[in-house]
């Protein structure tokens, strides 16, 4: 089995209501889907998610560029798509950085190799562990009324954590945390979210107001190139600092460890850089006893696949509670069981049901694309490019 054909397609698929965050404000998602074609007929879909200057610094063009360039003519035309080892290990060898590009490649691989051998992904990740991943709810930023009344309404959709996004402003998070934990009771995980968009300073300050509150954890409260800030922070405060935008390659995570910065990792697949990379990844993380939360670059149901099966196979992330929500937050549902997602890139994205996320069966991801979809929503000004 080889690979003959590269289709990379910019897709813009509108946001029901925008989401907030500390100076940013989604109202479209702007990814790629990436197509792998076969000589045998078979063809691997992926989605990049979102793209954005600040998390990843990856955008359509350099993902699409990195990938119809450079990684399809020197990796995949020619290639047995069953060797994932073999490609990931080529792309990281001659592409820097770029996880975004890398992991968009890595999931077709898998979503291929599920159709070759006929088995849903995660059964190429391990097999079953839990039926589903237990998921927290994401509020976008907003006035403190908003917050509460959605992490009111999430927590009694059968979320199992509420995450608040940081909109910039110290005493709003002090006022948003204090209301929500009025509102949910003493039991509900609460976690703030920062982005990274906290001074050292600003940090230490509002961590020892929030401190009061019990929360389950602070997730990259300080930038994230200083590690060593968050090692002294950790240190100062009571609540349990996660490592995000500081923790994407394996070295990064290897620091974390050495310095004792943080108490618990959240991962992306698309910033550890694909399936194969974050199962590596998971590993150091049981290994340092961090716990981990897995997220998502908030896109279609194809974009919340690869995280959804891999959160049921890895025996040591399928215990935490997760937030990959894409779909959701894109369409404005709080599932997809009762209410059947339309508009989106896939054609049946999995399900949603009870604050819980369950992979679609097989083979590879499980989706259908939803062309008629794809063909209305091509980025604007963009063409899809196509590698042979
Ligand atoms: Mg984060």
């Amino acid at each position: 089995m080889k690979i003959v054909k590269v289709e990379a397609v910019p897709v813009s698929t509108p946001l029901t209501r925008p989401f907030l965050m500390p100076g940013t404000r989604i109202t479209h998602i702007h990814s790629v889907l990436l197509k792998l074609h076969t000589d045998d007929g078979l063809v691997g879909y992926a989605d990049s998610g979102d793209t954005s200057t600040w998390y990843r610094g990856e955008i359509q063009e350099s993902i699409m560029g990195m990938i119809c360039e450079h990684i399809a003519p020197r990796f995949l035309i020619g290639a047995d798509p069953r060797d994932i080892e073999k490609i990931v290990g080529q792309m990281d060898t001659f592409v820097r950085d770029n996880n975004q590009a890398k992991a968009t490649v890595d999931f077709a691989l898998h979503d291929l190799k599920g159709k070759a051998f006929g088995v849903p992904v995660y059964q190429l990740l391990g097999g079953r562990n839990t039926e589903a991943s237990v998921q927290g709810w994401v509020v976008s930023a907003g006035p403190v009324d908003q917050v509460v009344g959605e992490a009111v309404t999430a927590v009694e959709q059968g979320f199992a954590l509420i995450k608040l996004k940081s909109d910039g402003n110290t005493d709003h998070d002090v006022d948003n945390v204090r209301e929500v934990r009025a509102a949910l009771g003493d039991d509900a995980r609460i976690v703030v979210d920062a982005n990274g968009f906290w001074t050292y300073e600003q940090a230490l300050r509002t961590m020892r107001r929030l401190d009061a509150y019990g929360m389950y954890c602070i997730e990259q409260p300080v930038p994230h190139w200083d590690i060593e800030g968050m090692a002294r922070l950790r240190a100062r405060i009571d609540t349990p600092v996660f490592a995000d935008e500081s923790a994407q390659e394996l070295h990064d995570i290897k620091e974390i460890i050495d310095r004792r910065a943080a108490d618990g990792l959240f991962i992306k697949m698309q910033k550890a850089g694909g399936l194969l990379k974050a199962q590596r990844w998971l590993t150091m993380a049981r290994l340092a006893d961090l716990p981990v939360m897995s997220g998502c670059m908030i896109g279609s149901g194809l974009e919340a696949s690869p995280s959804a099966h891999l959160m049921i196979a890895n025996n040591w992330a399928s215990q935490f509670v997760h937030e990959n929500l894409g779909p959701l937050i894109i369409h404005g549902q709080w599932e997809n069981e009762k209410q059947p997602i339309e508009n989106d890139i896939a054609k049946n994205p999995p399900i949603f049901s009870d604050g819980k996320l369950y992979p679609n069966e097989g083979p590879g991801f499980g989706i259908e694309l939803n062309e008629e979809f794809i063909a209305a929503n091509i980025t604007p000004g963009k063409q899809p490019r196509t590698v042979r």
